[in-house]
């Protein structure tokens, strides 16, 4: 019997894969000019580390993790998200030391959730997020959401919507939690089971909670915007003026949460019109309590996660093309025992020249080679015979004007060059 794939992964097939390779390259573009740095950080890390660095009351923890041990004992856990990795490695490796502070970070790599699949929902997929280690100033929240946007505009998406909010810190999130406790008190009996032993451990996520019946409830709870302390409110008010300032939309829906304690002040998702039900394509926030939580010192921090998977969704819902191409830059055609050997080594030259170029090598005829140098859009078409053997020379035709004329061997390259 045939094996076939896991559930909830994918294979990226050629005539796919370009599209991904063209948005890692825009990603990888986009933060060269916004002075972040790649990080490459292992696939597994201790399972530990997600409890201390997501939070023990997530989805993530409670139920997504791939958890194992390993031949040594160890528990050992396929990465189900970046952050928590990159402040490991950041505490690890003392980069708080480095003279050049924030670090500014980035990853493209898998992430691993064992999750219900569905389209933009998958057990494994690849983000691309950044992170800003030791800085406190509220432009940095507003240039890593700005980096955001910009990558989605560049990539031509359309229907953009970013949606903000801030959820305070250890100062002034007690204040909220035992308001809105006493809120949801009142209608405890009518929240989802999930809510009500959320009610205890962790209240805010309940403001988070799908069950229309929980949404209903919480309608009307109080706001952590309204609890803001001195130093989360002026906060909040500075990310918005430099968002304005860059003339970025927004809007605070001060629902948006992340219930962690480790999460504090900004808080933001990107949507965009399109696929589905999931219309969330990017979500960040700050973290000012998660350096600490993994081993460092007292270091604020921010950042954001997107799957590529989710904006090729998008680009695809909104028939967006991206200009890849697949093309070869020339097919080479040998007639003959002599000229099939030559032109392996006009092949070679070729390519060491910087050329994509193919051959046949399945024994075609002449026309079935010329519909294969069709196929693969070929540029020139090189034809080699016994009678340009002889001559020392190749017929260059090129596929676009039709044109086609003799080259010598040896001016082949330049000709190609000047063309
Ligand atoms: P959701 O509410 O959709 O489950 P989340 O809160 O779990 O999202 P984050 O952990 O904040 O998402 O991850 C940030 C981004 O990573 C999301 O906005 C989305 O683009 C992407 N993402 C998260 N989970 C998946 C998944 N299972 N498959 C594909 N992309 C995902
Ligand atoms: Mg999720």
């Amino acid at each position: 019997m045939a094996i076939h794939i896991p559930r909830g992964t994918a294979d990226v097939l050629p005539g796919e894969v370009e599209l991904w390779q063209y948005i890692e390259q825009k990603a990888r573009q986009i933060c060269k000019r916004y002075n972040y740095r790649e990080i490459r950080t292992p696939i597994f890390e201790h399972t530990e580390l997600f409890h201390r660095g997501v939070g023990e009351t997530t989805d993530i923890v409670e139920k997504e993790m791939y958890t194992f041990t390993d031949k040594g004992d160890r528990s050992i856990t396929l990465r189900p998200e970046g952050t928590a990795a990159v402040v490991r490695s950041y505490v690890e490796n003392k980069m708080y030391g480095d003279p050049n502070q924030p670090t500014k970070l980035y990853y493209i790599g898998q992430m691993f959730r064992y999750e219900r699949p569905q389209a933009g929902r998958m057990r494994q997929f690849t983000q691309f997020g950044v992170e800003a280690i030791g800085a406190h100033h509220p432009s940095i929240d507003a240039e890593t959401i700005a980096l955001a946007m910009r990558l989605y505009e560049e990539l031509g998406i359309k229907g953009l919507s970013l949606e903000i909010n801030s959820v305070g810190c250890s100062t002034c999130r007690p204040v909220h939690r035992e308001h809105l406790v006493a809120h949801l008190e009142e209608r405890k009996e009518e929240l989802c089971g999930d809510c009500q032993s959320r009610l205890e451990r962790n209240p805010l996520r309940i403001l988070d909670c799908k069950n229309p019946t929980c949404k209903e409830i919480t309608k009307e709870a109080p706001n952590i915007t309204e609890h803001l302390c001195e130093e989360c409110s002026p906060h909040f008010e500075a990310v918005k003026k430099h968002l304005d300032q860059l003339g970025i939309a927004y809007t605070v829906n001060p629902r948006m949460v992340r219930g962690l304690d480790y999460y504090t002040q900004t808080a933001f998702e990107i949507m965009a019109e399109g696929f589905g039900a999931i219309t969330t394509i990017c979500g960040g926030g700050r973290y000012n309590g998660l350096v600490e939580q993994i081993g460092g010192n007292d270091m604020p921090g921010i950042g954001f996660a997107m799957s590529i998977e989710r904006v090729l969704l998008t680009l695809k819902a909104q028939n967006i093309e991206l200009p890849v191409h697949t093309h070869l830059d020339c097919f080479l055609i040998a007639m003959g025992e002599a000229a099939e050997m030559k032109s392996v080594e006009l092949l070679d030259q070729l390519r060491q020249h910087g050329f994509a170029a193919d051959k046949d090598y399945v024994g075609r005829k002449m026309k079935a080679q010329l519909k294969a140098a069709d196929r693969y859009a070929a540029r020139y078409v090189l034809i080699l015979g016994e009678d340009e053997l002889n001559k020392q020379v190749v017929v260059i035709k090129d596929m676009q004007t039709g044109d086609q004329q003799e080259v010598p061997f040896d001016e082949m390259v330049s000709f190609l060059s000047a063309h």
